[in-house]
């Protein structure tokens, strides 16, 4: 992995991310001087698109096509897994949208969590903290969160009302199986399009350096309460290159 600056502008960095497939070439933009946290989230998302795109050609090679399309949002019922500052990024986000549709979603977060709180998940889905957690356990807190049938708050009509930004764990969901197994994953399986590098483990490991805490992940349901909780995260921020040396560090370690 490499980064260069851009002839264009001297804080346009390019980003050369070697995978095993290939190498992805992306440019984050990154201002004079410091940047927050959180913008510099959003920056290097285009990183995950990136890497999914990559995914899609290496399936089409083997005759496969992806099979997810807009309209079709029944992966947005699963764990989704963010990095702490896409967490935060979610709620700033939020804060921001049309005051009708923040509403709706805000009240859809509230209710999420009152499901959650009724099932006892709530507090399960701390187990994401955990690095002692073990995987089967893992796998059945994933299930019964799913078999809750709770839609994402920015689900509506079955589409994401903030796709654009979307966090980097949605952006790496792909399959190439029948999008009708997507309902009902655990019964008919689904197959996915690999992907060599989960971009919320590499910015998760960011924020745990930053704050030298353990690395953790937060679910998208959480998200306004993590923030909540940790409020000091809005604000915080750095000098944007330095940002980006210290991430595509932890870049090349979360390559599969
Ligand atoms: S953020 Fe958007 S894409 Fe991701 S789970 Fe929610 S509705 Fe689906």
């Amino acid at each position: 992995m490499t980064s260069k600056e851009n002839p264009a502008g001297p804080r346009s960095l390019e980003l050369n991310v070697e995978l095993p497939e290939g190498t992805i070439n992306a440019r984050v933009d990154v201002p004079e001087g410091p940047m927050r946290l959180v913008e510099f989230t959003s920056s290097v998302l285009v990183l995950s698109s990136e890497v999914a795109a990559m995914g899609e050609r290496q399936v089409a090679k083997q005759d496969y096509k992806v099979s997810c399309r807009k309209g079709c949002g029944a992966c947005c019922r699963q764990l989704i897994p963010l990095a702490p500052t896409e967490a935060v990024m979610i709620a700033e986000l939020l804060d921001n949208l049309p005051s009708e549709l923040q509403a709706r979603v805000r009240d859809r977060f509230e209710r999420a969590e009152e499901r959650l709180r009724e099932t006892g998940l709530w507090d399960k889905l701390c187990a994401l903290d955990d690095p002692d957690v073990s995987e089967e356990e893992m796998i059945r807190i994933t299930r019964e969160y799913f078999e809750l049938g709770l839609a994402c708050p920015f689900l509506e009509d079955e589409a994401c009302t903030i796709h654009e930004l979307r966090p980097s764990a949605c952006r790496e969901y792909l399959v190439v199986s029948p999008a009708e197994h997507c309902s009902n994953p655990y019964q008919a399986g689904i197959t996915r399009v690999p992907i060599s590098l989960r971009l919320s483990k590499a910015l998760a490991e960011l924020h745990a350096e930053l704050f030298a805490v353990s690395p953790r992940l937060v679910p998208l349901t959480k998200a306004l309460r993590f923030e909540r909780d940790n409020p000091r995260i809005r604000g915080l921020g750095a000098d944007g290159a330095q940002l980006l040396q210290m991430f595509s560090a932890h870049l090349r370690r979360a390559i599969n």
